[in-house]
């Protein structure tokens, strides 16, 4: 199917447009305090056998930013990709516990379920379509969600707005760009998913820190202008509660390999 084109997506309800409400909009509709994200007591298992969280509870309040915070290999991206339905593809499952998202149980969701209902990770690493061009990229994001092609123009648009950059680069190959536009195109694509909150898997990694700067105020932009919720995964701790505007309590995390625990910092 052609994209851009109009699309029924079947069950699923229509997240609003991005930027057609303000944040404070939506967030008053909804309630300040009523989370958007709760995870409690989970654990996982990769292969059946190696157990890697035990006891993880955090919570995302609607329309704030919560750091998830940990060193390398404390289990930051199992965390995420827990709550995202993607540890199959890595013979991962949730053993114990419960996720809830947007006031329902997600463990029988899939990710593109998950999409749909307004929940997307931004992988670590990047991870865009290396031989599409950066706005081949952006429009694969709509691809989930119904709606004519002038409301996904008018998306990307907004996506452009936000990232003045990939408008310069949109006729670009995505493999050819530098690595922080890639990170800014990850973005750009979850944005274009029209999402209610964001899982962002460590978008300081490897890059310089002036692009760090330049990536995690646009995060901040988002969350203020458009209400995007953000649950973000960082080693660079500075940076991370420099943003995170959340409150919420502490992520007890446990690893195999005892590594340091995983928490969630937050702050009003
Ligand atoms: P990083 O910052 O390096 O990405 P992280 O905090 O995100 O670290 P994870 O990638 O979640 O940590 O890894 C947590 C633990 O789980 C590590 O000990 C890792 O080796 C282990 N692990 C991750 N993926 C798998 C897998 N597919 N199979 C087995 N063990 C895994």
């Amino acid at each position: 199917m052609p994209v851009g084109s109009d699309r029924n997506v079947e069950g699923a309800a229509q997240p609003p447009p991005l930027g057609a409400g303000a944040a404070a909009d939506r967030i008053a509709a909804t309630g300040a305090a009523a989370p958007i994200l709760s995870v409690n007591n989970i654990e996982v298992v990769y292969d059946h056998v190696i157990l890697v969280l035990k006891g993880v509870s955090l919570t995302v309040p609607k329309g704030k930013i919560v750091a998830l915070l940990g060193a390398n290999g404390a289990g930051k991206s199992t965390t995420l990709k827990a709550i995202s339905n993607l540890l199959s593809a890595e013979r991962g499952e949730v053993t114990k516990g419960s996720i809830i998202f947007d006031g329902e149980e997600v463990h029988a969701r899939s990710p593109n379920e998950l999409v749909r209902r307004g929940c997307i990770q931004v992988m670590e690493g990047r991870h865009c379509f290396a031989h599409l061009s950066v706005e081949e990229n952006l429009l694969t994001g709509a691809f989930t969600r119904g709606g004519a092609g002038a409301a996904i123009r008018r998306d990307l648009d907004l996506v452009y707005s936000y990232f003045p950059r990939l408008k310069e680069r949109r006729s670009a190959t995505a493999g050819y760009i530098s690595g922080g536009e890639q990170q800014m195109c990850a973005i750009g694509r979850a944005l274009m998913s029209r999402p209610k909150m964001i899982l962002l898997d460590e978008p300081s990694m490897g890059l310089a820190p002036q692009l760090v700067e330049e990536i995690f105020k646009i995060v901040g932009d988002l969350n203020a202008k458009e209400g995007v919720s953000f649950l973000l995964a960082e080693q660079n701790t500075r940076m991370a509660l420099k943003r995170a505007t959340a409150m919420c309590w502490k992520a007890a995390a446990w690893c195999s390999t005892a590594m340091p625990r995983p928490w969630a910092r937050t702050r009003t």
